[in-house]
């Protein structure tokens, strides 16, 4: 509604009509008349203002976005994450925060999607303590997801992973570098309040499409599952891409989806660098002209494809630009519907499975073990973001193989099912039943038992079937 619409509009005449009797009873004492015409009139006036404030108040959209991305490169050499330890030796190319809020007038949302390979569940809720004490913002509110690069800074103690060392080696033993960890936070509660401070009104649009930029790892090599390229296994292929854009159609940022362990390089590089997560968010940034956070999805049986070792400077790290950059800004153009009608829903709920016999556990990880009767179980805590009615997002600290989010996925009564892996930390591994059969690298590092499957596909399922109603 604007001023010219009103019953007080210049063209009303029952409006002017009102002021002439005024004239007309005060014509008798021109001076009082002209006080009291300017105070009717400014009474009208203001009116108006007022009337057409209420209404475009109403009529206003209330969803607002903004995204902001924030350089987190080290300046010292650090011990980069992932494979055996290794110091840097320089920068291949930068890591960064990438951060988005949506606010729907109710709640405020906000994903962080950060250059690192892993963050223990207990350095995400001590982040969270301090980001609310700082801020208020309630940790329900804030998800932090890492892309999984193994050739980047190792951040926080990695509490479950020193308990796997029969497998893992001593991967663990080594100088941290604490300041760095509280660079990492500081950087994550500044860029949610700038990003905070830049929400503005905007629209979203969901699309689903599919990249061929990944591969089922478990290869059945001389009897035995090793980490390869198995192409005739499952494999979860699913891109998706949220889009935040203005009320005029230009790019606020881009959140996108995909399963991919960033292993394109391997443990003999000692260049930091983003691996395909961060290479591929990089070529779309520049193409489109705003943020675009890379949230993993459900990576923990799939590799890139390809994987091309030691060397960064072979040139295939090159074909992801083509295999999944622009799988993503073709999926971007082809959103043709956004809107400015968004309502978000954030919940959560545990998922109890027993834990792996004799394994020990962590007095900071007290809060995910509950022991029933003697048995010891895993709680998972698995987040949700409702967008409308047709489009769930749920997450879980874990490397979830690709099976299980597909059959969550299958099982959702939602249009659009998104899985945002590696979230909020990592309780490591939930391989399938099968694969704790088969045996190989995942399970022999899962806290879990082969029961887990059955019991985490059951509890997300029911869950998620619960938020639709
Ligand atoms: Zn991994």
């Amino acid at each position: 509604m604007n001023l010219e619409e009103g019953p007080f509009n210049r063209n009303n005449r029952s409006g002017w009509k009102h002021l002439h009797s005024i004239r007309f009873h005060f014509s008798g004492c021109p001076e009082r008349y002209c006080i009291m015409k300017f105070i009717s009139r400014a009474f009208v006036f203001l009116s108006a203002v007022l009337a057409s404030c209420v209404v475009y108040a109403a009529e206003q959209p209330e969803f607002r976005a903004a995204c902001v991305k924030i350089d987190i490169t080290p300046d010292t050499p650090q011990w980069l994450q992932g494979y055996a330890p290794r110091q840097s030796e320089g920068i291949h190319d930068r890591l960064y925060h990438r951060i988005a809020a949506m606010d729907d007038g109710a709640t405020t949302f906000y994903m962080v999607a950060s250059d690192l390979c892993v963050i223990s569940p207990a350095f995400y809720d001590d982040f969270t303590k301090r980001l609310e004490k700082e801020t208020g913002i309630s940790p329900k509110n804030v998800w932090w997801s890492t892309s999984h690069t193994h050739s980047g800074p190792h951040v926080g103690n990695q509490d479950l992973g020193a308990l796997f060392a029969a497998s893992l080696g001593d991967r663990f033993s080594i100088t941290l570098d604490a300041n760095y960890w509280t660079f990492v936070v500081d950087k994550i509660i500044a860029g949610i309040k700038e990003v905070q401070s830049k929400l503005e009104p905007a629209r979203l649009g969901i699309g689903v499409g599919t990249a061929k930029a990944n591969i089922n790892r478990r290869e059945l090599r001389n009897g035995k599952i090793v980490l390869g390229e198995n192409p005739g296994g499952p494999v979860d292929r699913q891109l998706g891409l949220i889009r935040l854009e203005r009320q005029d159609g230009s790019l606020i940022g881009l959140i996108a989806n995909y399963a991919i362990h960033g292993t394109c390089l391997h443990g003999g590089n000692k260049q930091i660098s983003g691996d395909v997560p961060g290479w591929v968010a990089t070529y779309v940034e520049e193409r489109a002209g705003a943020p675009m956070l890379f949230v993993n999805g459900a990576e923990g049986n799939v590799a890139p494809l390809p994987t091309v070792g030691n060397d960064i400077n072979d040139p295939r790290i090159k074909s992801f630009e083509q295999t999944l950059g622009q799988p993503i800004l073709q999926l971007n153009k082809s959103i043709s519907e956004t809107t400015d009608k968004v309502k978000l829903a954030i919940g959560r709920t545990i998922v109890e499975t027993p834990r792996r016999e004799g394994l020990p556990w962590l007095e900071e990880l007290a809060a995910y073990n509950n022991t029933i009767d003697g048995t010891h179980h895993v709680r998972i805590p698995v987040f949700s973001l409702k967008i409308n009615d047709d489009t769930v997002v749920w997450a879980a600290p874990l490397e979830l193989f690709s099976e299980i989010a597909l059959n969550v996925r299958a099982a959702s009564p939602f249009k659009t099912t998104l899985y945002f892996g590696l979230t909020n930390g990592s309780l490591m591994y939930l391989p399938t039943k099968a694969a704790f059969a088969e045996g190989g690298y995942e399970p022999s590092v899962s806290p879990f038992t082969p029961r887990a499957e059955e019991d985490f596909f059951g509890g997300v399922s029911q869950y998620l079937k619960s938020l639709k109603q």
